[in-house]
């Protein structure tokens, strides 16, 4: 299950796990026609939508309940979907700023954890599973135009972390991706944008990533092999942002 499947990262992570032979299920809020497309683009499988809102937990625990019905079962949960909104703190009037990092918050991070809640009581009653998180550089590097994404993301690594060390014992991993800029529908003003140069040229490749480039570290992170990884966070960042 994917949220935000629909769409940029989320997209091309269905594309590729579909390609693994995997049965995908698509979360997105509301352009149906842009989900309708990406499920038209998998292979082969047994995919299905399943639209809902993330910020509402009580959609949320329909929806994981909705795909663990129709699969008898959840492997994978991505918890994918995300907003990145504008709301400096020098140009915002105190009602923005507030309304700004109550949405972010809960669509980044409380969503997150609701998902990873309500997907692990299926994950533990049969007997294992894999949630993979898509963080961001942000969490790192810092967001001055966008502080509560750049909070959000931090506390989603922070998430990660304790919860990889609490489902361990039921065979569930927690694993983490942390893409810097991708070129994706969230990106493009920002990419457009007089910054865009400066912002390609933060990596020594001179480009921002494709969306397939983080869908191949989030694959990464499903197979059998990587279970042991639980905890890590890893950079899809192009060297853009270096730490140790
Ligand atoms: P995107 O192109 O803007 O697509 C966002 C997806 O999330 C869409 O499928 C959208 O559905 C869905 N979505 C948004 N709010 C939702 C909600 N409340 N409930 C359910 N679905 C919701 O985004 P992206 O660039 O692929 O980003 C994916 C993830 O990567 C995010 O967590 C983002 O923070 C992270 N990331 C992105 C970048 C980047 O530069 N693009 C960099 C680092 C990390 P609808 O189309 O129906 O609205």
């Amino acid at each position: 299950m994917i949220t935000g499947g629909s769409r940029g990262i989320g997209k091309a992570t269905a594309i590729a796990f579909a390609k693994e032979g995997a049965s995908v299920a698509i979360n997105y809020r509301s352009n149906r026609a842009a989900a309708i497309q990406t499920l038209t683009a998998l292979e082969g499988g047994n995919h299905i939508e399943v639209p809902a809102d993330i910020g509402d937990p009580q959609a949320v625990k329909e929806m994981v309940y909705q795909v663990v019905q129709h699969y008898q079962k959840i492997d994978i949960l991505v918890n994918n979907a995300g907003i990145f909104e504008y709301h400096p703190i020098d140009k915002v009037d105190y009602t923005t700023w507030q309304k700004n990092w109550q949405r972010t918050l809960n669509i980044n991070l409380v969503a997150a954890a609701n998902l990873t809640y309500c997907a692990a009581q299926y994950m533990i009653e049969q007997g294992g599973g894999k949630v993979i998180n898509v963080s961001s550089r942000g969490a790192f590097r810092g967001e001055p135009l966008q502080p509560a994404y750049g909070a959000s993301k931090a506390g989603m690594n922070a998430m990660g972390q304790s919860l990889a060390q609490a489902l361990a014992k039921y065979n569930i991993s927690v694993c983490t991706v942390a893409p810097g800029f991708v070129e994706t529908d969230m990106a493009t003003e920002v990419l457009e944008g007089p910054e865009g140069d400066h912002i390609r040229n933060q990596s020594p490749f001179g480009r921002v990533a494709q969306p397939e480039e983080v869908a191949a570290g989030i694959l990464f992170f499903a197979s059998e092999e990587t279970t042991f990884m639980s905890g890590a966070v890893l950079d899809i960042n192009g060297a853009s942002y270096l730490r140790t």
